[in-house]
């Protein structure tokens, strides 16, 4: 089992390879932790910056983005080719970071840094492919047509659970796209911001780059608010839970900014008395026990048909109880830490609720890892039986809790999976054609990724990622989402010596 000596000495190693010049104090020292959910122990404290280095921040960012709007797209790619180039190189450094602050298995931890190599690769490839079209005009002589342009600042505010690849979706797109961005990463993961932000100024320096297109800004919700409130931020794509996006959402639109929401999940499988069982069976293991029920994609709900529920619930219950738990830098590990002790209460009370309902939980104790464990909240995962989708089913509760419910019409089992007010991801494991079509069509499921026998997490890059309803209704990394990052404008060329007026309006 780690300790909280060697987990210093690895933030240390990775830091000098990374080269991320950073004051680490130790324990006690003056500024913010960085705690790691490991052993549940501060490791360092760093510096926050001040509301007054978050308004400087904002405007180097901006000053930059004068030059940057103007660089042509292929040239900015250069710096997203080689910031991919640097990942690669310090892949191992900085899932050990995502292993030590988010407490990702390692496995998971080089999985989410190959993510941000992957949409690199994407983000340089789009930056040859930024294109508008060109529509014919009603009127003689002219030209229709609509141009992308760089928007601006855009704000990054992201989530503890995926602290490096949602920040490399935003910026590797947004800096292709002209824009320059300030992050904001979770209060709980500033070590990885901190390597994020060595590894870009790097990049930018080697391929002679302007200055500041990326800034980092480290603190909690009020550095976030700063941000979200700065009418010079043009776009604020921000991650997190279903409360914050609330706060976030009205402030922006306050001030007629835009805003990209990735919010909470609340996903589900559907099992069809088809489905491959030994498919399902692996899939739904993964997606709701996998990252310790902590990714917003988890699967949470288990909508089994009448018929198949016993066997799923019988073979998910046994692969649980096979499932090692305990330090994620260990080799063989696959079910880490939760984050910290409120995410631990969290999954307690709504276990609680989840039997006053009627249900039958399965699971879900705390288990104790090492000798120095105390503050750390390792759990089984939790399986639990349900009589019906209750309130806290339809809640998210970000820990691994399975409820499973039973339906006997596809109908019905289509309702269950849009009952709730979160709409990220869903799956169905069928051989059926007509059941899959069926799930996958304008009222199957109402989710923004809908799947078919593959389970509801581990998206790729190259498709949008995002979800409706509460989750937001944002859209990033690949396909058409840099959209988002870009303005629109609509141009008509007249290269007639005529006036012609659209709708055969004449004037004088
Ligand atoms: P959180 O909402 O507590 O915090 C997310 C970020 O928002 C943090 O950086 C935080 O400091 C900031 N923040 C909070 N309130 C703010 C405010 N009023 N103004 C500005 N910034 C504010 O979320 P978390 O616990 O770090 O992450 C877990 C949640 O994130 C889950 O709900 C999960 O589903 C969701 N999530 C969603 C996606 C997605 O793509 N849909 C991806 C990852 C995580």
């Amino acid at each position: 089992m780690s300790t909280a000596h060697d987990l210093r000495a690895r933030v240390r190693a990775a830091f000098d390879a990374i080269g991320a010049q950073v004051d680490l104090a130790e324990p006690g020292g003056p500024g913010l932790p960085a705690s790691t959910p490991v052993t549940g122990e501060v490791l360092f404290t760093h510096p926050e910056t001040t509301p007054e280095q978050t308004r400087t921040a904002i405007a180097d960012a901006a000053q930059a983005f004068t030059t940057w709007r103007t660089t042509p797209a292929p040239v900015r790619g250069q710096l997203v080719a080689r910031l991919g180039e640097l990942l690669r190189e310090h892949k191992a450094d900085v899932a050990t970071l995502v292993t030590v602050e988010a407490g990702k298995i390692t496995s998971e931890a080089l999985g989410e840094v190959q993510e941000m190599i992957d949409i690199c690769d994407f983000a340089v490839g789009l930056s040859r492919q930024l294109y508008g079209r060109t529509i014919a005009s009603e009127r003689p002589g002219h030209r229709l047509m609509e141009n992308w342009h760089p928007l601006g600042v855009v704000g990054v505010i992201t989530a503890f659970n995926f602290p490096v690849a949602v920040w490399a979706w935003n910026t590797a797109v947004a800096l292709v796209c002209g824009d320059t961005v300030v992050w904001k990463p979770s209060e709980l993961t500033p070590l990885t911001a901190i390597a994020c932000q060595a590894l870009i100024e790097r990049a930018a320096s080697d391929v002679g780059a302007p200055a500041h297109l990326s800034r980092l800004v480290l603190g909690g919700r009020e550095v976030g608010e700063a941000l979200v409130d700065d009418p010079r931020v043009a776009l604020v794509s921000a991650t997190g839970s279903v409360r914050m996006g609330r706060q976030v959402g009205p402030r922006v639109a306050e001030r007629f900014g835009r805003v990209l929401l990735e919010l909470g999940g609340n996903n589900a499988a559907v099992v069809t008395p088809s489905a491959d069982l030994d498919l399902a069976v692996r899939g739904i293991v993964f997606s709701a026990a996998g990252t310790a029920g902590q990714r917003c994609t988890t699967l949470r709900r288990l909508i089994a048909h009448t018929s198949v529920v016993d066997t799923l619930v019988e073979r998910i219950t046994a692969a649980y109880r096979s499932l090692p738990i305990g330090d994620p830098a260990a080799e063989g590990t696959l079910v880490g830490p939760l984050i910290h002790e409120t995410a631990y209460r969290d999954m307690v009370r709504a276990l609680e609720r989840a039997r006053n309902d009627g249900g039958e939980v399965i699971g879900g104790e705390r288990v104790h890892v090492g000798d120095e464990a105390t503050e750390a909240f390792y759990v089984t995962p939790a399986v639990v039986r349900m009589p019906a989708q209750t309130e806290i089913v339809h809640n998210e509760t970000f820990a691994p809790i399975l409820y499973v419910l039973t339906y006997t019409t596809l109908d019905e089992a289509i309702e269950l999976n849009n009952a709730v007010p979160q709409g990220l991801s869903s799956a169905i494991f069928t051989t059926d054609v007509r059941e899959a079509e069926r799930f996958l069509a304008a009222d199957g499921s109402d989710c923004g990724i809908a799947n078919v026998n593959i389970g509801t997490s581990g998206a790729e890059i190259g498709g949008a990622f995002g979800g409706e309803k509460q989750t937001g209704g944002g859209r990033e990394s690949g396909s058409d989402s840099w959209k988002a990052y870009m303005r629109r404008a609509t141009n008509t060329v007249n290269y007639s010596s005529e006036l012609p007026l659209a709708q055969g309006v004449h004037f004088g």
